[in-house]
């Protein structure tokens, strides 16, 4: 137990790390195209949030969250979606002060404590974009082509993006009517029930296998939009045919949680013939008044990065891992050998260089095994002779060629 990390939680090993800042790499590139700068907020926040938020009748706010009381008594949350956070954020500190649309973007853990055969994390990690104060459909377009760059430039071929309209509460009026009406008789698990007269859309994202096989036939949003999200919908798709970036409208996508209003979209991945979201979103026009503040419409997304490095891992897009050293420095086994070879290494790391010498006493023999292992670019050796000499032999570990030199020469040499 007691060495065994908790189910569903996964270490990114020192040997993995690179693949996690390589991927990170190319979602920053892309916010910074974009001009969106980073936001860092909390891992949890007051379970009050989500409950707005993310809307009490929802399966994330009802069967995943790992809610728990603080010493204080507080109702505390670990973050189950990152958008409530940053909204929270956006209020707090009166960014809507700033020139809008105020754009973020983030690296967070997400926690939901979902069912262990279902092969999911509960704690994954995401990286996710959030525009404040933008209100046209280019916005949508801009969020949209954001995600979908990330993965292309992370090399995944085949995607396929999804968009829908789930309208705005205008519209939801009569759609959930249409719902209401759809569902009335028909089997529905115990949460449903209760959803069925407060939130008949969020049925349609039930797990429960009754639940699900009655969704598939039920009236879909789209037949209901008003006027406007009509419009902001077809201005979108037009955007989208500019680009020539394909796309499919597929009036099943709804998104699980509450504050999506117009735009929702996926981007979809093949993986050995089956679909996979890697990214999804969606506007939010009501969230941040929803939360208290002024009203502000805004859209973003979510990428969840352990699946998207599963897909490169997949499809062999990784590069390899970077080497650890440049350099190991090998000395013989006095004080003044090894202090010689020490500051040799700190002077190479000054200079940007990445060097390491022995820390363990090793054996002449057992240092070269070392740096073979590191599988390091040179090698350079330090003993009573060199000592003496100043002049080190460098060894091309590579080439196998050698040379003798100055410490000064070596550093210009590797540098
Ligand atoms: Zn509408
Ligand atoms: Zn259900």
């Amino acid at each position: 137990m007691l060495t065994q990390a908790p189910k569903g939680t996964k270490d990114v090993r020192p040997n993995d790390a690179y693949k996690w800042h390589y991927v990170e790499n190319i979602m920053k590139e892309a916010a910074r195209v974009n001009g969106y700068r980073e936001v860092r907020t909390p891992g949890f926040e007051h379970t009050e949030l989500f409950l707005r938020g993310v809307g009490d009748t929802t399966d994330v706010v009802q069967k995943e969250m790992y809610t728990f009381l603080d010493k204080g008594d507080r109702s505390i949350t670990l973050k189950p979606e990152g958008t409530a956070g940053a909204a929270r954020a956006f209020i707090e500190h009166g960014l809507f002060n700033e020139a809008l649309p105020l754009k973020m973007f983030y690296f967070t853990p997400v926690y939901r404590y979902e069912k262990p055969q279902s092969g999911r994390l509960r704690e994954h990690h995401q990286f996710g974009v959030e525009a404040f104060g933008g209100s046209e459909p280019t916005l949508d377009a801009e969020i949209i082509m954001l995600g979908y760059n990330v993965l292309k430039n992370c090399g995944l071929q085949g995607l396929s993006l999804n968009i829908n309209s789930i309208g705005c509460p205008k519209c939801r009026e009569r759609y959930n009517q249409a719902l209401r009406e759809y569902f009335a008789g028909k089997k529905l698990c115990e949460t449903c029930l209760s959803r069925l007269e407060r939130n008949p859309m969020r049925i349609l994202d039930c797990k429960d296998v009754d639940c699900g096989r009655d969704a598939d036939n039920a009236p879909v949003i789209l037949d209901y939009i008003c006027e406007e999200c009509a419009e902001h919908f077809e201005m979108l798709k037009k955007i989208l045919t500019s680009l020539e970036i394909p796309f499919n409208v597929n009036p099943r996508i709804v998104r699980g949680l509450d504050y999506y209003t117009k735009t929702v979209f996926e981007i979809i991945a093949l993986v050995d013939g089956s679909p996979l979201t890697v990214c999804g979103g969606g506007r939010y026009d009501g969230l941040v008044e929803q939360l208290g503040g002024k009203e502000t419409c805004g859209i973003g997304f979510g990428m969840g990065i352990e699946r998207l490095l599963i897909l490169m891992e997949e499809q062999q897009l990784l590069p390899e891992e970077p080497e650890l050293f440049k350099v190991f420095v090998v000395s013989g086994a006095s004080d003044q050998e090894r202090i010689a070879a020490f500051n040799l290494v700190q002077k190479m790391r000054a200079n940007g260089i990445s060097a390491d010498s022995d820390h363990n006493k090793r054996s002449f023999k057992a240092q070269f095994k070392y740096a073979g292992k590191q599988n390091v670019s040179y090698t350079v050796v330090i003993g009573t002779n060199e000592l003496e000499t100043g002049k080190y032999t460098l060894k091309n570990m590579v080439d196998g060629t050698q040379q003798e030199l100055e410490a000064d020469e070596i550093i210009n040499l590797i540098k």
